[in-house]
């Protein structure tokens, strides 16, 4: 396993902010973290790092603690983007990236290459004090994904980033697992995460209220799919006229997702059906329905 947490809690004076957590990765998992300002996804992240330690339970890094011993042979395995990075302002991006390959052991060949996979090659003599908020997000994937590591920690790593550069650090993230890599993707964005995550963990109060590949997670919630049926003159069958609510130039039907294929057989014989739209439930619902729950939880 990469990744061990097991009954982990950590307590801050006062503050519970990880109560009983489990998690495992195995190589080439791509884990979503999510949650509320405050659940706990940075503590998790800190406590995987080996940054703090944790109250009780146990956290295992490749197998090892990773406050352990041998810590610093482990962490130069290790790749991460905290949240709101900041670099030194006077040096150019260029030595900002060969400083930390060096803290790092790895090879300065590779920073050339890096600056332009994160399409900072034409700024990379400017110094980082001229760089916009997006560039120095750049530079710190970059300095991330420096010596290829076994595991990538990347913490709201998108912020800042236009459409293409966003498309194009997800490209890094496929590669990256192509070839092996473990990554914890902590992010408020959740709106096309979707696509690159295998599974996703959502906190709430330091407390897991679900884990699991999305597909599982989209079932347990038992939340509905939406089929949007267009056409002008739909002769709708009288058995699907209580699910169903008539909208601009057709009709929506809410259906479980279990039923889904039973139902889009019955229409298919529809007269006066011009197009169907499936819309299935997104990441940002499942996200809202285990959040929701906490709070009606909190209320009772
Ligand atoms: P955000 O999305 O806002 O970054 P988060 O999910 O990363 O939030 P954490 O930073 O892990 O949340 O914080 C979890 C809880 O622990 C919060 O209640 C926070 O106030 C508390 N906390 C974090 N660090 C400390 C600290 N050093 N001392 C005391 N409390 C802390």
């Amino acid at each position: 396993m990469i990744v061990e947490l097991e009954n982990v809690e950590k307590h801050y004076q006062g503050v519970h902010a990880l109560q009983k957590l489990n998690l495992t990765l195995k190589q080439g998992d791509v884990l979503g973290l999510f949650g509320h300002n405050g659940a706990g996804k940075t503590t998790t992240i800190k406590l995987i790092l080996g940054l703090i330690q944790a109250s009780s339970g146990q956290v295992r890094v490749f197998g090892k603690d990773p406050m352990g011993d041998n810590a610093h042979n482990l962490r130069r395995q290790l790749g991460f983007l905290q949240e709101n990075v900041s670099f030194y302002q006077q040096m150019t991006g260029a030595e900002v990236l060969n400083y930390f390959a060096k803290l790092k052991g790895c090879s300065k060949i590779q920073t050339t290459a890096l600056l332009e996979q994160v399409g900072l090659s034409h700024v990379a003599k400017r110094r980082v004090k001229t760089y916009s908020k997006g560039m120095r997000q750049r530079l710190g994937l970059a300095q991330a994904l420096l010596g290829q590591p076994k595991l990538l920690l990347l913490d709201e790593p998108t912020v800042g980033l236009d459409p293409i550069a966003t498309h194009g650090f997800y490209q890094s993230i496929a590669n990256l697992k192509e070839h092996g890599s473990t990554i914890i993707l902590c992010s408020h964005v959740l709106a096309g995460v979707e696509k690159y995550i295998d599974r996703a963990l959502i906190l709430g109060q330091g407390q897991l209220l679900a884990e699991g590949q999305l597909s599982e997670l989209s079932q347990q919630t038992g939340l509905p799919v939406v089929v949007h049926l267009k056409g002008a003159n739909l002769q709708l069958p009288d058995h699907l006229h209580a699910d169903a609510t008539w909208v601009n130039n057709g009709v929506q039907l809410r259906v479980s997702q279990q039923e889904k294929m039973t139902l889009l057989q019955q229409i298919m014989a529809i007269s006066g059906l011009e197009d169907i739209n499936i819309q299935m439930p997104t990441l940002e619902d499942i996200y809202t329905h285990y959040t929701n729950q906490l709070q009606y939880a909190e209320i009772n």
